[in-house]
C-alpha cells in the first residue's frame, strides 16, 4: 500500500511538472490538454513523436540554410497548419508558431500570381518566377535585387529570430527530454519491479494452478470415494433391511420359543418331581440289583462247585487234509443222557489188543476204552461252542475266583488251536484266549453300570526246559526273551510275579490280538533256534483281573490263566537215541516231569494233602495261586482222531480221567 501511495504521489508530481513544462511550451508543441491527462506510459508514447519532430527540427536548424527546406518544412507546416486550423487564429509573437507558419507559408512556392501593374516592387518574384526584366533595365534589375536582398535580410532576421526561438525551444525540449529520460528510467525501474512482481505473481499463479489441479484430482478421488461409499451405503441399507426382516422373524420365533419354554419349564418341574421319585426307585432297585448280583455270584459259584472245581473237557480234532481216515468205530461218541441231541460227555476208543493176538495167535481182538468227562467235543465242534462251555468259568474270574484253563495232549492234537485259534484273520476260528478277553471286556463294561470298575493286565510267558521266557519281549530281547525268574511280588506276599517279563495293561480285544501276534513272532524266532520248541514248551497266558466297587468299598481280584501245555507224548523206549536226540530226551524228561508234577499237585490238592509239590516244576510254581482250593480249574484234553496216535490218545485220556476224578475243596472268591 505504501509503495503504491508513493508511486501515485510521484506520478502526480511528475504530471504537474509535465503540465507546467507543456504549458510553457504549449505555444510551440502540439500537445492537447487531453494528452496531459494520460498516464506516464502513454505520455511517453505521446511524447515520442514530438521528440522525433523536435530532433528533426533541431537537425533542420543545424542544417545549412542554403539548402532547400521545402519538403522538411512543409511537413512541419502541415502539422502546424493543421493545429492552426483546429485552434483557429492566434496572436503571433516573436518566435511564435504563427510567425513560423507565416515564414514557412512565405517560403512555399507561391502560385504564379500576376504582377500588379504600376508597382516596381510588385509582383514579388523570386528568381525567374518574376517576369524577367529586359536586359537593359539594369536599374530595374538592381532594384529587384535590392528588393530581394532586403527581403532576404528580413527573412534572415526572421529566421534568426525563429532560430533563436527554436534553439530556446530545443533547449527546453532537451530539458524536458532529460526530465522525461529520468522519468523514463524511474518508470523502467518501476516497470522492472512490476514485471518481477508480475513474474512472482505468475509463479504464484502457476503454483496455485498446480494446487488447483491437485485439489481437482483430490476432489475427483473424493468423488469416486463418495460414490463407492454411497454404493456401500446402499448395500448396507439392503443388508440392514434384510437383517431387520430376519430380526423380526427371530423375534417371532423367540416369542414362540419363550412360550414353548414356559410350558417346558412347567413340564420340567413335573419331570423333576418324577425324576426324584425315579431316583429313589432307582436307588432301591440298585440295592436290589446289587443284592441280586451277589445272589447271582453265590449261585454261580454254587453251580460251578456242583459242576466241580476241577473239570475236564475232551476235544477231538478233525482229520486234516492228507491224513488217513480212521476206521469206523475207532472213535465213538455215545449220545448224552438226554438223547443224541444232548451234549456228549462220553467217548469210546477202540484198539486192537496186539499183545493178546501174539499170545493166542488169533486175530487181535478189539478193546474198547470208554471215557467220560464233563463234556466231550467231537471233531466237528466249533470254537464258539467250546467257548460257550467255559464262558461261565471266565465269568467266575470276574467275580474274584482264580481260574486256570489247561490244554493237555500230544503235539498236533489241537491244543494251540483251542487256546489261540486257527490262522489269524478268521474270527470264526478265534480260540479261547481272544474269546475270553472279548467276553471279559464286554461283561466289565456291563458291570460298570452297576458301579464296578475293572482293569486287566496281561502277561505271556513260555516255560521251556524249566526256564521261563517272556513271549511279550520287545526290542533287543525279542525272540530271546531274557531269562525270567518266578518271585514273590513282595516279601511275605502270596502273589507271584515273573521278573523281566512284561505286564501289559489291556482294555480291548485289539490290544490282546497285538499281544498274541507278538507272542507268535517271538515263538517263531525261537522255533528256528531250537527245533519244534513251541510244542516242547508250556505257554502261560495270564490275565490279572482287578475289580472295584467304589460306592460300596468292594474290591476283588483274581488271575485268569490260559495254559497251552507242552506235547504230552513220551519217548518210545524201544527206539534207540540218535546222537542229536539227547537234547530231546532231556526236553521230554522235563516235560514229563512238569506234567506229572501238575498231576501230582492236582492229586495232592484233591487228597487235601498237607504238602502240595508246587515247587517241583516251574509251571506249578507259577500257577500256585490258581490251583489252590479257592481256584477253579478246567482241563481240555486234546485228542488226535488218527488211529496211529491211539497210544498217545489213550495216555492223554487216562491222565485226564485221573484229573477228572479229583475234587478240589470249595473255591473261595478273593474278596476284600
Ligand atoms: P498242538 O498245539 O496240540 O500241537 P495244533 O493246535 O497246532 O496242535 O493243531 C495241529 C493242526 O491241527 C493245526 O494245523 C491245526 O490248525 C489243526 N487243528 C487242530 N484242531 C483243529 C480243529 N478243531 N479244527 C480244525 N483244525 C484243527
Ligand atoms: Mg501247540
Amino acid at each position: 500500500m505504501d509503495v503504491q501511495a508513493q508511486r501515485k504521489g510521484r506520478e502526480g508530481k511528475r504530471n504537474v511538472e509535465l503540465k507546467a513544462a507543456l504549458v510553457k511550451s504549449s505555444s510551440r508543441l502540439p500537445l492537447s490538454a487531453s494528452s496531459l491527462k494520460r498516464g506516464p506510459d502513454q505520455m511517453e508514447d505521446a511524447l515520442e513523436p514530438a521528440k522525433k519532430r523536435t530532433r528533426v527540427m533541431g537537425a533542420v536548424t543545424k542544417v545549412d540554410t542554403s539548402r532547400p527546406r521545402g519538403p522538411l518544412l512543409s511537413t512541419v507546416s502541415q502539422t502546424q497548419g493543421h493545429n492552426a486550423a483546429q485552434k483557429g487564429p492566434k496572436k503571433t509573437g516573436p518566435g511564435g508558431c504563427s510567425a513560423v507558419g507565416t515564414v514557412l507559408r512565405s517560403q512555399k512556392p507561391a502560385p504564379a500570381a500576376p504582377a500588379k501593374p504600376g508597382t516596381s516592387t510588385a509582383p514579388v518574384v523570386v528568381g525567374k518566377r518574376a517576369g524577367k526584366r529586359p536586359a537593359w533595365d539594369l536599374k530595374g534589375q538592381l532594384c529587384d535585387l535590392n528588393e530581394e536582398l532586403k527581403r532576404y535580410r528580413e527573412k534572415t532576421e526572421t529566421l534568426e529570430l525563429e532560430n533563436r526561438g527554436l534553439r530556446e525551444q530545443l533547449r527546453e525540449v532537451q530539458e524536458q527530454a532529460t526530465t522525461l529520460g529520468t522519468e523514463r528510467n524511474t518508470l523502467e525501474g518501476e516497470l522492472a519491479s512490476v514485471r518481477s512482481r508480475a513474474e512472482q505473481d505468475q509463479q504464484r499463479l502457476e503454483t496455485l494452478s498446480a494446487r488447483v489441479l491437485e485439489l481437482e484430482e483430490c476432489l475427483g478421488t473424493r468423488e469416486r470415494l463418495l460414490q463407492e461409499l454411497q454404493g456401500e451405503r446402499l448395500q448396507l441399507q439392503e443388508e440392514r433391511s434384510t437383517l431387520s426382516t430376519q430380526l423380526e422373524e427371530q423375534e417371532r420365533r423367540f416369542q414362540a420359543t419363550e412360550a414353548a419354554l414356559s410350558s417346558s419349564q412347567e413340564e420340567v418341574v413335573c419331570l423333576r418331581q418324577k425324576t426324584e421319585a425315579q431316583v429313589t426307585l432307582l436307588a432301591e432297585q440298585g440295592d436290589r440289583l446289587y443284592g441280586l448280583e451277589m445272589e447271582r455270584r453265590r449261585l454261580h459259584n454254587q453251580l460251578q462247585e456242583l459242576k466241580g472245581n476241577i473239570r475236564v473237557f475232551c476235544r477231538v480234532r478233525p482229520v486234516l487234509e492228507g491224513e488217513s481216515t480212521p476206521s469206523p468205530g475207532f472213535l465213538v461218541f455215545p449220545p448224552g443222557p438226554a438223547g443224541p441231541s444232548d451234549r456228549p460227555t462220553g467217548l469210546s476208543l477202540s484198539r486192537s489188543d496186539d499183545r493178546r493176538s501174539t499170545l493166542t495167535g488169533a486175530p487181535a481182538p478189539t478193546v474198547r476204552h470208554d471215557f467220560s468227562f464233563d463234556r466231550v467235543f467231537p471233531p466237528g465242534s466249533k470254537q464258539e461252542e467250546v467257548f460257550e462251555e467255559i464262558a461261565m468259568l471266565v465269568q467266575s474270574a470276574l467275580d474274584g475266583y482264580p481260574v486256570c484253563i489247561f490244554a493237555y495232549g500230544q503235539t498236533g492234537s489241537g491244543k494251540t488251536f483251542t487256546m489261540e485259534g486257527g490262522p489269524r484273520g478268521d474270527p470264526q476260528l478265534a480260540g479261547l484266549i481272544p474269546r475270553a478277553m472279548r467276553h471279559l471286556f464286554s461283561v466289565a463294561q456291563e458291570m460298570s453300570g452297576q458301579g464296578w470298575t475293572y482293569s486287566f493286565v496281561a502277561s505271556y510267558v513260555e516255560i521251556y526246559n524249566e526256564t521261563v521266557r517272556d513271549l511279550l519281549a520287545t526290542g533287543p530281547r525279542k525272540g530271546q526273551g531274557g531269562e525270567c525268574e518266578i518271585r514273590r511280588a513282595s516279601p511275605g506276599s502270596e502273589e507271584l510275579t515273573v521278573t523281566n517279563a512284561r505286564y501289559v495293561p489291556v482294555s480291548c480285544e485289539k490290544e490282546v490280538e497285538a499281544l498274541l501276534h507278538l507272542a507268535h513272532q517271538n515263538r517263531a524266532v525261537a522255533h528256528t533256534a531250537q527245533n519244534k520248541r513251541s510244542s516242547r514248551s508250556h505257554s502261560v497266558f495270564q490275565l490279572q483281573i482287578s475289580g472295584e466297587h467304589a460306592a460300596r468299598g468292594l474290591q476283588c481280584g483274581a488271575p485268569l490263566n490260559l495254559v497251552d501245555l507242552a506235547g504230552s507224548e513220551r519217548l518210545d523206549p524201544g527206539l534207540p537215541l540218535g546222537p542229536g536226540e539227547r537234547d530231546r530226551l532231556r526236553e521230554t524228561q522235563a516235560i514229563n516231569s512238569s506234567l506229572s508234577t501238575l498231576g501230582l499237585v492236582i492229586m495232592a490238592l484233591s487228597n487235601k494233602e498237607s504238602h502240595v509239590p508246587y515247587r517241583n516244576s516251574k509251571l506249578t510254581y507259577l500257577l500256585q495261586n490258581s490251583l489252590g482250593g479257592s481256584a477253579k480249574m478246567l482241563m481240555f484234553v486234546n485228542i488226535s482222531p488218527l488211529e496211529e496216535n491211539v497210544s498217545e490218545s489213550l495216555n492223554s485220556l487216562r491222565f485226564a480221567s485221573k484229573v477228572n476224578q479229583c475234587v478240589i475243596g470249595t473255591a473261595q472268591a478273593n474278596k476284600k
